[in-house]
Parts: C-alpha cells; structure tokens; sequence
C-alpha cells in the first residue's frame, strides 16, 4: 500500500517516521520542492527501517504517486516576519492550486490528507480544488483537532490516572484559538467526569478544569516558545488517521472535513468527530453540547465562514 506525502518539512517528515514506527503502509515516496531535503529525509527514516517495520522510504515526483491509496499534503509557505495572516492563505492557496491537481493527475483515487496550517481553511481550499476534477469532499480529510483532542485525552487521563486510551472527550470547531473543548461530553468508563471523580476519588476543580483547558488550547505556543515547532504529535496523528483509512477501520475521529447535514455548519469546513472508513469522512457526528458550548461552536464556525468569504472559496 503506497502513502505519498507531499512536503517533507518537519511535520511530512515526522509523520513518515511515524509510520514507520507504527508499521503503517509498504511504501512511502516524499515529494517536496527541494529535493534533496526529500533524499535526505528518506534516508534517514529508511535507516529506522530495521528497527521498526518493514516499509520502503523513498523520494520521487509527482509521477511516482501513480497508485497511492492517500496522499498527505504538508507543504506550504512559512509566515514571513509581519506578513499578514490573508497574504499567507493567499500564497498557500497558490501552493495548494499547483500540488492538489498535480496529486491527482497520478493518483486520482487518493484520499488526500491535509495537514499545513491552517489546517481548517487549507483543507477548505483542497477540496475545492479537488472537487474541479471530480473528488468528491469527504475524500479530503484535514488532521483538524485531532491532535487538540490527544491533547485533551492525555491530560484528562493524567489528571485522573487512567490511561488516555480510555477517556473520551474531543475538540472540534477550528484547529486554533477558537477550537471548543467539549467538557459536557466528556466521559470516562461511560461517565461524566464529575460522577467519575466522586467514584475514583479524585476531583476536578473549577481552577484545575480552567488550567487543563488552557494547557490544552496553549500546547502549541508552549512547545513552539520552547523548541521552535511541533511535530511528533501531529506526525503520530496523521499515522493514526492514514492506518485508519488504509484499513477501512472506522474509527471515530476529530477530522477537519467539508460539513454536510448538521445545522448551523453546512458547507464550512472544521473539525467535528467523523466516522472515518477506507474512503475518507463517510458521517460527521453532531455531538449534544450545552449552551456554552453550542455558543462557542458558533463563535468558532463565524471565523471560519468569515475565513472562507475573505479567500472567495465557494465550492466549485
Ligand atoms: P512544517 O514545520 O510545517 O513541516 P516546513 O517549512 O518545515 O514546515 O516544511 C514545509 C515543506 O514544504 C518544505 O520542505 C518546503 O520545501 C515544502 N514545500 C513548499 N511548497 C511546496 C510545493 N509547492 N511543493 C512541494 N513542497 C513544497
């Protein structure tokens, strides 16, 4: 099974690692601008090979994608100093125009996976490019709050002492600042973690629920205050996502995705629990919020509507 990744910076590079780490596919091709950044990579993750599972890592062109079954784009233009947020978009939307057609051209049945920044409204563009050659949007899937949700997950089960694996709880809206943590839904052992902290004996205060949801919203600034960028959790994210869609697993996961059938989204593209299948996004489940919640949902979809008017991306 051929992954293909497109852009072999920090986070292309990181998620093939991650996939060989975590034995996901046969055969890996990098493709990026500079191509000997994408031989260097390569080589150095084949090198891993021995060690983890047995996959091929190699650079090529876009030819060499000819038959993949999903393509990770995580190319893009870094944010020059003082350049605005919308000059940005618009020299990514560039980007994205050039290497989402040159992705289908050789693997036209791809899922494509975005995972450049921002995340919500680059997968917005995907799509839209995407679905000029006939893809339809749920085969375009962005990493959307998947990692806010590890995030979330992972330090909910610190706090409580229970593996991460077995607590329930997502982000969805924007992958940014105004992403939702949906703390009403949150469940461990099938219960609210109120009732879960009265039988586990160990409680949660307004004060420690307040500084869990910050760490989770702050994760990004604090790892990039303190080493520059973040890249091996999203890498073991997009590992995650790429094993669920080459083996059809459905899994529910915090994807970002063109939104059909829930009120108040429709057409936008955020993050929302999907079933996730062999094909890309097949349902987005609307969850039972609460007021607060529900509002800023709202608030989150308003940046994103207001994103998508400002780049003048309506579906083609
Ligand atoms: P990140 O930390 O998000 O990975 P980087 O700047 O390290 O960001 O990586 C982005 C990568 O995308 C770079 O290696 C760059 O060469 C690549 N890239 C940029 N534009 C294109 C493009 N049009 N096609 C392929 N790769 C690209």
């Amino acid at each position: 099974m051929k992954i293909g990744i497109v852009g072999c910076g920090m986070v292309g590079s990181a998620s093939a690692f991650a996939l060989v780490m975590r034995g996901v596919g046969r055969e890996i091709v990098l493709v990026d601008l500079n191509r000997i950044r994408a031989e260097a990579e390569a080589n150095d993750i084949y090198h891993a090979v021995p060690f983890a599972h047995p996959l091929t890592v190699r650079a090529g062109d876009y030819p060499d994608l000819a038959g993949a079954r999903v393509v990770v784009i995580a190319a893009g233009a870094a944010q020059r100093p003082g350049e605005p947020r919308l000059q940005l978009l618009q020299r990514n939307a560039a980007v994205f125009a050039q290497v989402v057609p040159a992705i289908l051209t050789h693997a036209p049945d791809a899922v494509l996976v975005v995972v450049s920044n921002p995340v919500d409204i680059l997968t917005h563009m995907a799509a839209h490019f995407a679905a000029a050659l006939g893809v339809p949007p749920a085969r375009v899937l962005g990493s959307g709050t998947m990692l806010d949700t590890a995030r979330f997950r992972a330090l909910l089960g610190r706090h409580f002492g229970v593996d991460a694996q077995h607590v329930h709880a997502y982000v969805i809206g924007e992958h940014g600042d105004s992403e939702v943590l949906t703390w009403s839904q949150a469940a461990i052992a099938g219960l609210p973690l109120d009732e879960f902290s009265r039988v586990a004996g160990t409680g949660l205060t307004p004060e420690e629920k307040c500084q869990l949801d910050g760490n989770v919203r702050g994760a990004a600034y604090q790892i990039i205050a303190g080493k520059g960028a973040t890249y091996y959790g999203i890498g073991s994210a997009v590992a995650r996502l790429l094993d669920v869609l080459l083996h059809d697993q459905r899994a529910i996961l915090t994807v970002s995705c063109r939104i059909a059938g829930v009120a108040r989204l429709e057409g936008l593209t955020l993050s929302l629990p999907h079933l996730v299948g062999g094909r890309g996004a097949m349902t987005a489940i609307p969850l039972r919020l609460d007021a607060g919640e529900q509002q800023a949902l709202d608030r989150s979809a308003g940046v994103l509507r207001a994103a998508i008017q400002e780049l003048s991306l309506e579906p083609a």
